[in-house]
């Protein structure tokens, strides 16, 4: 294709074989009146079902389709950033395969980016078919990111939203491995809106994101957003050394008044809340060292192993600035 597509959509997909052939049908049906050109890149975060040959099997049939295959499961957000790599389209739509967010919403992403909108974001008003629990932490969460961040990160809203071409240019050039893709799209800037959807339940197979995942994701977020947790300790250690000069002051007191206090139970009592606090203040130093750590290291993000235009390209292209 030498024309530029007007819009590229971007499907991360893992393990999704029953939902590729659906999102097609729906996509290009709700999408192709209402751009000019679209192309579609799925790209295969290592699945172990018939997830690329259902991807290949689309390209060949239909030459706006496109695949990228990596090496191994490499993460959600780490195919998104491989599709807005490799995007050719003017403006760029992320969706998930599993029609969580439906396709049906896009037209209303491209009415607002015509309108001069730069990133479209789709927001949740409801979701169905969720677990009470992934619906309860999710919105503490985000409630929780607002509260402790500086950037202006819409709360219940995902990966799903339209990016345009400047916005798609300066993302490309963020150098960092740890991606909280929502967060990343937030603090770019440029002019962004909102539109509302329902989030549907998953067309097939279950949830890709386990708790594990999940949680790892949450602290990706937090600790690419704020220093919050880091100022915790300085903030527990004044209250706390506040509390001792107190107490000290009492013991004295009453050592002067001849009143010997035992203090067994105080000391034991002290001894464990501070054992305590400080093992969790080590463990917050932790999460972000180790996350400096991976930084430095400086790995590509993925690695691809096959893609259906033949692009034999390992190793994505390095970005500014590393
Ligand atoms: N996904 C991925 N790699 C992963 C996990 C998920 O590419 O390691 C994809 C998945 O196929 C889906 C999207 O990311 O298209 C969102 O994942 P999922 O629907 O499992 O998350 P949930 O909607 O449950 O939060
Ligand atoms: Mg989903």
């Amino acid at each position: 294709m030498s024309e530029t597509p007007e819009l590229t959509v971007v499907v991360p997909a893992f393990n999704e074989e029953e939902s590729i052939r659906p999102l097609y049908d729906r996509l290009t049906a709700a999408v192709d009146p209402v751009v000019e050109g679209l192309e579609i890149v799925f790209v295969d975060d290592g699945s172990h079902d018939g997830t690329w040959e259902m991807i290949a099997g689309l390209a060949k049939e239909d030459h706006r389709v496109r695949g990228i295959r990596f090496a191994r499961n490499f993460g959600h957000q780490a195919a998104l950033t491989a599709g807005v790599d490799t995007a050719r389209g003017t403006a760029l739509v992320i969706i998930d395969a599993d029609l969580q967010d439906p396709p049906e919403v896009i037209p209303e992403l491209v009415a607002r980016w015509r309108e001069g909108y730069e990133v479209v974001y789709a927001q949740r008003d409801e979701r169905e078919g969720e677990t009470w629990f992934k619906r309860a932490t999710a919105t503490l969460f985000y409630r929780l990111l607002r509260a402790i961040t500086s950037v202006d990160i819409p709360v219940d809203t995902g990966d799903f939203r339209l990016m345009g071409p400047r916005v798609v240019e300066a993302f490309r050039a963020l150098p960092e491995r740890n991606r909280f893709i929502r967060g990343l799209v937030s603090w770019l800037g440029f002019t962004q809106t909102a539109v509302r959807y329902r989030r549907q339940p998953r067309l097939a197979g279950e949830t890709k994101y386990p708790l594990k995942k999940m949680v790892r994701f949450a602290f990706d977020g937090i600790t690419s957003f704020s220093f919050f947790p880091l100022r915790l300790a300085t903030w527990t250690g004044f209250v706390v050394s506040g509390l001792a000069f107190v107490y000290i002051g009492v013991v004295i007191l009453l050592k002067a008044l001849g009143i010997n206090w035992p203090g067994y139970t105080s000391i034991m009592a002290s001894i464990l809340f501070i054992g305590g606090v400080q093992l969790i203040m080590i463990g917050i130093l932790g999460e972000y060292l180790g996350r400096i750590f991976d930084e430095v290291k400086r790995r590509p993000l993925y690695l691809v192993r096959e893609a259906t235009d033949g692009n034999t390209q390992v190793v994505p292209p390095s970005r500014p600035g590393t």
